[in-house]
């Protein structure tokens, strides 16, 4: 397949190929991507494009998997900003973080923090510390890897075909979603949501093989013994990162209700608890609080690396009836827009 052809057809900005790119990172990217989207029997294609905005998105027709040149970088400045900051310091000869919580910077949005604060590689203060620069990348990879496998679930689960009728040209994920007539929203955001679980289950998958299969190398050993040495900890880790993609693409103060229901994706806070209640799931009793737990150190990841006041309030805001409300019957189109739904079968 021609991808320059697919994105220009798509309407989509030109191909950015990984050796082209301003840094290293997209390359590596680029690679992984690639090894990502060729499982589950799906033959899926990946580029980056030189869009700035922080957007992906899975092209039906071509079978193309995008993640923008904005979003990359953006992922790059995050994972460089909470590694720089010192944070998670028990990797490497980290100076122990400092918090200065800063009122004008608190009224500013995360993901305006991060865009004002370029990533140059090769002049972070990490960048001659081996654990530092694993956990650098581990941080990068994992936040990159549940953008693709969220964009795979989108195939996966068939989320062209809308009804036995219709099929859709394409999905676009971004950090600002549009507002929809409210029963569009609903299955817009069931969608959203069966994407997150797919992408939350490969990542699981793929992060327990990984740390098997290599937790005596020199990169993953450190990451191993001190953020990854069992599965509620992999599982902590992976929710963290969840928590703090949404938190700084600034998707969590979204919640405004009336708002909520008619977005093309579901308010983040939405989004989290159901990774949650998955990672929970996957644990024994015992440790069920440590979802939640998790979503805490994210919140205070993201206040400490950026100088911001942390927000703890993110859960309860979803506690008002129009959302409560809205959450249930988000839940009762899941299984529709999952694989075996007879939405497809019907359609075939
Ligand atoms: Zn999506």
């Amino acid at each position: 397949m021609n991808i320059e052809e697919a994105l220009q057809k798509a309407n989509l900005d030109i191909r950015l190929r990984g050796e082209d790119a301003p840094h290293q990172w997209f390359k590596y990217a680029e690679i992984e991507a690639n090894v990502l989207c060729d499982q589950r029997d799906l033959k899926l294609n990946f580029t980056f494009n030189c869009d700035k905005r922080i957007q992906a998105y899975a092209v039906y027709e071509s079978k193309l998997v995008v993640v923008t040149a904005g979003l990359f970088d953006f992922l790059c400045r995050l994972a460089d900003r909470i590694v720089s900051k010192g944070l998670l310091p028990a990797l490497g000869r980290a100076v122990a973080p400092s918090w200065t919580l800063s009122s004008v910077r608190s009224d500013q949005t995360p993901r305006k923090l991060i865009q004002d604060a370029p990533f140059v590689d090769g002049v972070s203060e990490w960048k001659d510390d081996p654990e530092r620069h694993a956990l650098f990348f581990y941080l990068l990879l994992t936040l990159f890897r549940f953008v693709v496998f969220h964009e795979m679930g989108h195939f996966y689960h068939g989320h062209d075909k809308r009804s036995p009728e219709s099929s859709a040209s394409m999905d676009v994920d971004s950090a600002q979603p549009r507002l929809l007539p409210k029963n569009e929203a609903l299955d817009a955001q069931a969608r959203e949501l069966v994407a997150d679980k797919f992408a939350m289950d490969m990542l699981t998958i793929c992060t327990e093989a990984e740390v098997e299969r290599m937790k005596r190398t020199p990169f993953m050993a450190p990451l191993e013994k001190t953020l990854l040495n069992s599965k509620e900890r992999r599982m902590q880790f992976l929710l963290q990162a969840a928590y703090i993609y949404f938190a700084a693409t600034d998707r969590l103060p979204d919640s405004v209700p009336e708002e909520g229901i008619r977005m093309s994706h579901p308010p983040a806070a939405f989004r989290l608890v159901t990774l949650a209640a998955m990672v929970t799931e996957n644990l024994d009793g015992e440790k069920t609080h440590s979802a939640l737990a998790a979503t805490i150190v994210g919140d205070a990841l993201i206040a400490v690396a950026l100088d911001r006041k942390p927000d703890p309030e993110w859960l309860a805001r979803m506690q008002v009836p129009t959302l409560v409300e809205h959450y249930k019957k988000l839940h009762d189109r899941f299984s529709f827009w999952t694989k075996n739904s007879p939405r497809l079968t019907r359609g075939r």
